[in-house]
């Protein structure tokens, strides 16, 4: 008798399962409908305030109906996307990344052709050589074994020492998690903050992997656009607007790639008010830190211990360790614990002789002040090299680049690039690459300074 009790629930569940689809199905019919009616009418297929109305009419219908507001959202969510899907859009513009002009550039050196590198960002400094030292000693003495997946005690307890005397942060060592630079660092903090269907605010022009990453993580990212005239400063109120009930975090990313912007402490406690106000996580992806030309305190997320926030650092830049392969997170014991068993999960724990080497790093604080002064002074060299040139750009407050506008009439980015290495051997990445910049390029300052200038001095000839 019960058996059959559960077998008829079953099938309920099983037909109203199946009316869901059948519903979604209409609904998608309907979204074409519309979609085919904007498209006539020349209007975007994306519109916020109709969005935002959906959103608030579920959220009340769901509280009426007692489900969660969370997973009303999520649904919500969902099912704008799979709209947006369904309706005409533009043809996609074809967009060239730094990869693509670095792929080219290497065929090109492979041929025997001398190129000058501005595409990739990464620094051309060696790890300084006690890190190197340090790194083959472990390894001679065995420490090649797994450790605990957040990374040994001892380096945890290094990377809570760094920041307190860097920034004067208070955290203890069980916070941090030694990942896999700071690539990984993003995916850890959006795979365990963002369920599938939250929203994410991505700050552009950004680094081209916040956008993917989002969506890997089933996540939306939206996009707060930033303008040069404006100096590439975020507005608060346009934020505030982005920011929807299925918003779940704001990434930042400053000093930024590419812009070379740094956020004034004004801005950023506003970001940081929103969060709060808002109940967002803010990933703070500060790898750039110590390239800092503004002379003033670099601004951190871990200066706000009371926003829900995760700081995402790296080796890579600071040092000159790129293919290390180490950076580090830091956030609540709560989250951290969240991270460390995606970590777990994923990769085990960073290499042990790694981790040693790291620690060293760490100590090297000379190195990066020397590094740091040299991306400074090629920013400063590039600038000036740039001024004659038909370009607008903002002087960089830190980072290692320059964000140029091509101020000529009709010019493609993509294409600009492509012509400049096959014309001059000069390789930049593509500004469509970081967002809606299609008329920009970034100019990477990984590269000695003459290099930097005589490359400056080549797209000057091309744009003349
Ligand atoms: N964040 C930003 C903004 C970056 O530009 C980069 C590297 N280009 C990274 C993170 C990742 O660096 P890594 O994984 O080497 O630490």
């Amino acid at each position: 008798m019960k058996e059959s009790e559960l077998e008829k629930l079953r099938n309920d569940v099983l037909e109203t399962t199946k009316e869901i689809l059948r519903l979604v199905a209409k609904r998608q019919t309907l979204c074409t409908e519309i979609g085919k009616l904007k498209q006539m009418k020349g209007l975007s297929v994306e519109d916020p305030s109709v969005e935002r109305t959906l959103r608030e009419a579920m959220v009340k219908e769901a509280m009426s109906l007692g489900v969660e507001k969370d997973f009303a959202q999520r649904l919500t969510t969902l099912l704008i996307e799979e709209c947006t899907k369904v309706q005409p859009k533009p043809p996609e513009r074809k967009v060239l990344t730094h990869r693509d002009i670095a792929r080219m550039a290497e065929a090109l050196e492979k041929q025997g052709v001398k190129v000058i590198r501005m595409d990739v960002g990464e620094p051309d400094f060696r790890a300084p050589s006690v890190v190197v030292e340090r790194a083959y000693q472990e390894m001679k003495a065995g420490r090649s074994r797994y450790t605990e997946p957040k990374g040994k005690q001892e380096l945890r307890q290094a990377i809570a020492d760094y920041v307190k005397m860097k920034f004067g942060a208070d955290i203890k060592a069980d916070q941090a998690i030694a990942t896999v630079g700071g690539a990984f660092g993003v995916y850890l903090a959006l795979a365990s903050t963002i369920s599938p269907g939250d929203e994410v605010v991505v700050i552009d022009p950004s680094w081209p992997i916040y956008k993917p990453c989002v969506k890997y993580v089933g996540g939306r990212p939206i996009v707060l656009e930033t303008q040069l005239g404006d100096g590439w400063e975020p507005n608060l109120d346009e934020l505030n607007e982005k920011i929807s009930a299925a918003t779940k975090a704001v990434i930042l990313n400053y000093p930024c790639n590419p812009t070379g912007k740094a956020l004034g402490r004004k801005t950023f406690k506003g970001i940081v008010e929103i969060a709060q106000d808002r109940k967002l996580t803010l990933i703070s992806d500060e790898v750039y830190a110590d390239y800092n030309f503004t002379g003033s305190e670099h601004n951190t997320v871990l200066n706000y211990p009371d926003v829900s926030h995760v700081l995402i650092s790296s080796f890579s830049k600071s040092w000159g360790m790129t293919g290390f392969r180490v950076g580090f997170v830091i956030s609540d014991l709560d989250r951290t614990n969240r991270m460390a068993a995606i970590q777990s999960m994923l990769i085990t724990c960073i290499p042990e002789f790694i981790q040693y080497a790291s620690i060293e790093a760490l100590k090297c604080l000379e190195e990066a002040k020397r590094n740091s002064e040299v991306m400074r002074e090629r920013a400063e060299a590039v600038c000036k090299a740039l001024e004659p040139l038909p370009v607008s750009f903002y002087k960089p407050d830190g980072a290692m680049y320059v964000f140029p506008r091509i101020d000529v009439e009709g010019i493609d980015g993509s294409e600009f690039a492509v012509k400049l290495l096959e014309k001059k051997n000069v390789s930049v990445a593509p500004g469509g690459a970081f967002g809606n910049y299609f008329n920009y390029f970034r100019i990477s300052l990984g590269q000695p300074k003459d290099s930097l200038v005589e490359g400056v001095k080549r797209i000057g000839e091309f744009l003349s």
